[in-house]
């Protein structure tokens, strides 16, 4: 077939008749957005999961009588595009490289661009041209890029919202930093686009001599169960001075903290001067030891750690491991502090042995510190100090103030995720930044709203509840501006841009008004206009004499939004749950009423390359467009929906896509020969109907979560596969074979549209759509109940698993028989049949079947029939054909089993069995018959 013949000849169709296009009508909406693309490179395949994704729900629900609208703009914000535009300019090699070889983008062209707008410019296009190859059903009208004027007023907009509602902040604030670009950094500006998560540590002073050690802890609470203090003899440790005092830390936590707080680094300290010698918590007053420890990590909070064995799976393992060393006789001593159900006194030490961790350098030394972790801080109790009693999750927050109030303690930050490194190669830090704006996500009473609104949202796939409501909980102040960037200048520093994660999370509600803001001046987007259109605050006549903005049109857009908000389902990787997601709905929750918060998000796996991660290292990345030039269209967009359920990550590879084409080959075929058939009628007919009647309702199901590898399989590889069966048992019904077709080629069209159209046409379907030809807007099939037909299913089951038992016979015996012998099972049998089935047990169905006259006659034979459906009781199902029709479906299927096997084939009831095969033929059992072989 030729691919690329049909796919531009349908894409070019649906865009002169702008089937895509919609307007406001009277028809139900459906709204759906995916996560909009960031263009400073070409998209690969693994873009067009959640694209295709969403598309093929977008094709379904049009053809469901939604009205559909699925836009589409690009994410240009922030400093990615810059770096890009710069590297390139620099003539950096790497990215020639990448671009050349990868991307086949000629060099003449990559030369060129080495400005920001040239940049987006190229690739924007490059992307929405992969988009428009792939058929997706975007309306283009709506595009827009978010340093568009337009868009820029709209964020302002946000953001004058979010300061109203008082969830922007401005303070001291920790953010995630690149120390070299002197800029805040987020997923979109590190390696491999992680996102820098902080968390507070305290940092608790131990006095040594005239100085402090300082130690690092996420659990303050437990300063009563300290035994000593570990520092690492293999690091680097100094003196730094701050506020007129003497701390002791690695070198590493220094050159960290120099961001966070004002210090200079005075001397080296060697661990010899410090292990062995004495400390002294400041809590206790008690002495305690300085010992030696490998699992201490210098990079890792201050590289001091105290050490509380009780509660601490690493402490209490290290203070084992110097078991044998000159320190043995510390090693025995464990405080509690806390009291946990389950555990006994030292949970440390049980749940290290019972998990069986060697040492501080086995792996599972950091499982145990989670799980337990995770248990004390639920549900553990002080058992000492001046909140005993009290959870240790209170207590802990209680003495971290405390300890700061009397001078005992420091506040730092530090990624928790880490090493992160931004794209400059810089490993990035915390910085306390003065004056930082932020946007409050840690607001207790915004949480409470957001929570409500996650749980009116239908989430797919509903396991990654868990995540949003984890999220929810965590997330704290994110820091909302950068230093440099594109993107909108933020309204109350205008020197600030506003980054990439916080002018995300509501622009789906741009898209409702975009197209009508091409002609308008920016400036006459004043948030009046926004506060009407958005919120229906004010009216048309007065904002029209403010802005200048025709009435008509003011009202227009008023209306489009309340058409189309709120939004219906949001669409992207999994990855995003924990930032992207999120922010969407805090701020719906902020800005929009009730009535317009979104009501469902889907998110999907990663597509991997013949099983591998694609990536710049592995020389695996397959380009979008060149994927679909090689392949066609609706094979990678089948490709990456079929292959793997939606939350798991789809494989590609050649040979799976070959077959795909191969089998769109098979179907073509049938479509243009269909008309040729006889219209003989066969009984293989009804089943061929069932099946796809069946199809058709489950899909309708599976539809309701996205079970789109469920559908897709079942659909296409399900149907090639009942079409060859139907041609091999000698179906030849036109009428018969056309209705599948028909069926089929409506179920396959959200997935493979360009085929679909084209086979469409060539069934000749006009009269099925009303208004237009097109496949893509036919009306959904509705299953007809009175077609899927039991007794024909079970049928076509019988003679494929009777032609296969013979098979079988026939290898183990390695000879051919003349003649075959099929006795089908009495019809007492099916009666004791349905009573296993019901009742399952053997001594309950024999009292049962006594009951019955036939079977009282024969005891023993009813005995060891039943035994014998006993020993495969959960494979009895809960429907069997009766004597007659079984005699019927394989008197029907003689011709065919006699050809296929080569043999004459006789078939009648076990009674009716010759003497020499009357005891072969007991054995017969209700859809098993028996088999004899001359
Ligand atoms: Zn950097």
């Amino acid at each position: 077939m030729e691919f690329r013949e049909i796919e531009e000849k349908w894409q070019k169709r649906w865009a002169d008749a702008k089937t895509f296009e919609p307007d406001v009508s009277e028809s139900r909406k459906f709204f759906l957005t995916a996560a909009f693309p960031y263009p400073n490179s070409p998209q690969h395949i693994g873009h067009a999961r959640t694209y295709t994704t969403t598309d093929v729900y977008a094709r379904f629900m049009r053809m469901k009588g939604y009205n559909v609208l699925f836009p589409m703009g690009f994410h240009v914000t922030g400093t990615p595009v810059l770096a890009m535009a710069k590297r390139i300019a620099e003539g950096d090699k790497e990215i020639y490289e990448i671009f050349k070889n990868i991307y086949n983008i000629p060099e003449h062209i990559i030369s060129q661009l080495t400005t920001p707008e040239k940049l987006v410019d190229y690739f924007s296009k490059e992307i929405e041209l992969g988009m428009r190859e792939m058929g997706f059903s975007i309306d283009w009208r709506r595009k827009f890029y978010t340093y568009d004027k337009i868009f820029n007023k709209f964020i302002e907009w946000q953001f004058l919202k979010l300061n109203e509602k008082g969830y922007l902040k401005q303070g001291s604030h920790p953010v995630p930093w690149c120390p070299k670009d002197n800029n805040a950094v987020g997923s979109h500006d590190t390696q491999g686009d992680v996102d820098p998560n902080i968390d507070e540590y305290v940092l608790i002073k131990f006095k040594f001599g005239n100085y402090y050690l300082l130690t690092a802890t996420f659990r303050p609470e437990t300063i009563y169960g300290v035994t000593n203090i570990w520092v690492n003899p293999g690091v680097n440790y100094v003196r730094i001075e701050s506020n007129g005092e003497s701390y002791i830390v690695s070198s590493d936590a220094a050159e960290k903290l120099k961001h966070q707080m004002k210090l200079e680094v005075k001397e080296q300290i060697r661990t010899v001067d410090l292990i062995g010698k004495n400390c002294k918590n400041p809590m206790s007053g008690e002495e305690i030891p300085i010992l030696p420890a490998g699992f201490v990590d210098p990079k890792n909070g201050s590289g001091v750690v105290m050490s509380v064995p009780a509660h601490a799976p690493y402490d209490f393992l290290a203070l084992r491991d110097l078991k044998g060393t000159s320190f043995e006789s510390y090693s025995d001593r464990l405080i509690q502090v806390i009291e946990l159900a389950g555990y006994g006194k030292y949970p440390a030490k049980e749940i290290s042995e019972k998990m069986g961790v060697a040492n501080q350098q086995d792996g599972k030394a950091e499982q145990a510190t989670e799980q337990l972790y995770r248990a004390e801080a639920h549900g553990g109790k002080m058992i000492v100090g001046k909140y005993k009693g009290e959870k240790a999750l209170i207590a802990k927050e209680k003495i971290k103030q405390d300890m700061l109030g009397e001078g005992k303690a420091l506040l730092i930050y530090d990624i928790i995720n880490g090493p992160i490194y931004c794209r400059c190669g810089t490993l990035c830090v915390v910085k306390r930044v003065e004056g930082q704006w932020f946007i409050n996500y840690g607001d207790e009473g915004w949480k409470e709203q957001v929570r409500e609104c996650l749980k009116q949202a239908n989430i797919i796939p509903k396991k990654t509840i868990v995540e949003y409501e984890y999220t929810i909980d965590w997330l704290k102040e994110k820091a909302c501006v950068r230093a440099s960037g594109l993107g909108t200048p933020f309204p109350f520093d205008r020197t600030q841009i506003i980054e990439s994660l916080s002018d995300s999370t509501i622009y789906m509600a741009f898209y409702t008004i975009s197209h009508y803001l091409k002609d308008v001046d920016a400036e006459k987007l004043s948030p009046e206009f926004f506060d009407f259109v958005m919120l229906g605050k004010g009216d048309a006549k007065g904002l029209s004499a403010k802005t200048g903005i025709e009435e008509r049109l003011l009202n227009s857009m008023r209306e489009e939004l309340l058409y189309w908000y709120p939004l219906d389902s949001r669409h992207s990787a999994g990855d995003l749950v924990h930032n992207h997601l999120t922010f969407l709905l805090f701020n719906h929750v902020a800005i929009f009423p009730r009535e317009l918060w979104p009501k469902q998000i889907v998110t999907n796996g990663f597509v991997l390359m013949e099983g591998k991660k694609m990536s710049k290292s592995m020389g695996n990345i397959l380009p979008l467009r060149e994927a679909i030039k090689k392949y066609g269209t609706d094979v990678v967009r089948f490709s990456v929906v079929s292959g793997a359920d939606l939350s798991q990550d789809a494989d590609f590879n050649p040979t799976m896509a070959e077959g795909i084409a191969s089998r769109m080959g098979s179907i073509a075929m049938l479509v243009e020969r269909c008309s040729e058939f006889p219209a003989d009628v066969n009984s293989v007919d009804r089943w061929l109907l069932s099946a796809i009647h069946k199809k058709v309702k489950l899909s309708e199901e599976r539809y309701k979560n996205l079970e789109l590898r469920d559908i897709a399989q079942d659909a296409f590889y399900g149907a090639v596969n009942e079409l060859k069966w139907y041609m091999r048992r000698d179906g030849k019904n036109r009428k018969v074979l056309r209705e599948y077709l028909e069926y089929l080629i409506l179920l396959l069209a959200p997935f493979m549209p360009h085929f679909s159209e084209e086979m469409w046409e060539k069934l000749g379907k006009k009269e099925f759509v009303k208004g237009s030809d097109f496949v893509s807007i036919a009306e959904w099939p509705r299953h007809d109940e009175m077609k899927i037909d039991k007794v024909a299913d079970l049928s076509e089951e019988l003679i494929s698993e009777t032609r296969e038992d013979i098979e079988n016979i026939v290898r183990i015996r390695k000879a051919a028989p003349r003649s075959i012998y099929i006795y089908c099972a009495s019809d007492w049998k099916r009666k004791l049949y349905s009573m296993a089935y019901k009742e399952k047990k053997f001594d309950v169905v024999m009292k049962e079947a006594m009951r019955d006259d036939r079977m009282r006659a024969d005891p023993d034979e009813t005995q060891r029939v039943l035994q014998q459906l006993i020993k495969n009781v959960n494979y009895l199902s809960p429907l069997v054909l009766t004597l007659r029709q079984e005699m019927e479906a394989l008197e029907g299927a003689k011709k065919f089993l006699s050809r296929e096997l080569n043999a004459d084939v006789y078939i009648m009831p076990e009674e009716k069995a010759q003497e020499a095969h009357a005891k072969k033929a007991r054995q017969a059992t209700p859809m098993k018959p028996s088999i004899f072989f001359e």
